[in-house]
């Protein structure tokens, strides 16, 4: 299949080869008719996957078919979890219009808001936003989006999981009733059903499975090492591979600073990416990576989440994730584009049960080495991680307390349920 046989305008075209694109993605071939027609668009789909052209290019399509007057109302809202999948997303938006009469923006907070609202008061025909800062202005009266006429919601699942339903709701209300509604989501639990069924009108559902989440395209490996050998034993993984671009995930900021400290004093030029750093820092941070400047990123889940770095060949997992569908997402950073990529976690014994639970949801067993000098410690318990951290996500948690100990059973089978659920909804 063509993009031309897809119907999109002259203008589009010109941008999408300018862009070097060839075909279109599957995502892109399955979303793009239906968001022509005007329909509901329910698509699961990750980052990876051409998701950002398959919901812009027929936006943009429609946007400059159909103009409307010279003032320009917000005619597009794009919402997204992250300030970084605000800016990519954004990016991409410029990049499909440059042959097009379609003003668009970006807002996010942690910058200053002057600068964006002096580009709002200038007219915007597309608007790709965080929820934070667009209720924040709309609450100043700083910008209105009651002409809306298509809303996009992306990435749903991570917008649940940091917490944005009840901002999702709020601007729901604040648009009119009559719009086209397209949402994207990696995974589909029971909220983002709920959520999908409040936004969305009689959609058509679309599905794309990244190329690199089937876990086969990516070779992957656990070292079983001791917790305080873990930094020794990455510093010599990335010293001794000569890796250019490592990805490390940790659970915490604390633990992406403390890492990325060590890593700098090693000799390994290296940052750190996670909520606390300033919008400024964050930026910098993902540029001297791409650039290569910066070997090594450290970052935790939600920081990381949507981030578009093309070709990333070596992504580790300092501490594997409490939330097994993390794993997926982390390691589907590596790979890309159908170059081979590494995953490597390096599992202490507290983390036992993660690995299992991991394993389980991606139906294989990981290969596992041990590094001489960097063995893991036999002594060591096999609880899950330390006492405060997320304690109520860990499993198998023998709590001495009867109320803890029951809530956290709930919590496991509540989670199990789900992971079944996710990975059917993967596979259909
Ligand atoms: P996304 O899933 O939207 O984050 O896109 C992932 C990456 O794929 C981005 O770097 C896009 O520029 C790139 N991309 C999107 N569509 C295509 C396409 N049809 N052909 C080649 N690359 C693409």
């Amino acid at each position: 299949m063509s993009f031309q046989s897809l119907g999109l305008s002259e203008p589009l075209l010109k941008a999408i080869s300018k862009k070097g694109y060839e075909t279109p993605s599957p995502i892109q071939e399955k979303a793009i008719p239906p968001v022509l027609q005007g329909r509901d668009v329910l698509a699961s789909a990750q980052t990876g996957t051409g998701k950002t052209a398959g919901f812009t290019l027929p936006l943009l399509h429609y946007l400059s078919e159909n103009p409307k007057e010279k003032f320009r109302p917000i005619r597009a809202l794009i919402l997204t979890p992250t300030r970084e999948l605000a800016a990519q997303v954004y990016e991409s938006v410029k990049d499909y219009s440059t042959f097009l009469n379609i003003k668009s923006a970006v807002i996010f907070g942690g910058v200053n808001q002057k600068p964006q609202v002096a580009t709002l008061r200038r007219g915007v025909d597309v608007l790709v936003a965080t929820p934070g800062r667009l209720l924040d202005l709309q609450n100043q009266n700083l910008l209105s989006i009651k002409r809306v006429e298509v809303f996009v919601l992306d990435e749903a699942d991570r917008m649940l999981d940091m917490g944005f339903l009840r901002d999702i709701e709020r601007v729901m209300k604040l648009m009119p009733d009559k719009r086209q509604n397209l949402m994207f989501s990696a995974t589909f639990s029971k909220d983002i059903r709920k959520l999908a069924n409040s936004i969305l009108n009689n959609p058509v559902q679309v599905e794309a499975t990244p190329e690199n989440s089937t876990v086969d395209a990516i070779s992957q490996k656990v070292y079983r090492v001791a917790k305080n050998k873990k930094t020794g034993l990455i510093i010599k993984l990335i010293s001794e591979g000569n890796w250019k671009q490592v990805l490390v995930f940790t659970r915490t900021k604390h633990g992406a600073n403390r890492l990325t400290k060590k890593m700098v004093s090693a000799g390994i030029s290296a940052a750190a990416i996670h909520g606390n750093k300033s919008q400024g820092a964050r930026t910098k941070a993902l540029a001297g990576f791409k650039n290569g400047s910066v070997r090594v990123m450290v970052a935790t889940d939600i920081a990381a989440r949507g981030l578009d770095i093309p070709l990333l060949p070596h992504v580790v997992n300092f501490e594997l994730p409490n939330i097994s569908e993390d794993y997926v997402h982390r390691i589907g950073r590596t790979g890309r584009a159908g170059a081979n990529g590494q995953a490597l976690s390096l599992v202490s014994a507290d983390e036992t049960s993660y690995l299992k639970s991991i394993e389980k949801l991606i139906d294989e067993r990981i290969e596992v080495e041990i590094v001489e000098g960097f063995e893991p410690d036999p002594n060591a318990s096999t609880e899950p991680i330390k006492p405060g951290q997320n304690r109520q996500q860990g499993r198998g948690n023998r709590n001495s307390n009867p109320r803890q100990s029951s809530r956290n059973k709930n919590h496991a089978s509540k989670r199990k349920s789900n992971n079944s659920r996710r990975r059917n909804d993967r596979r259909n």
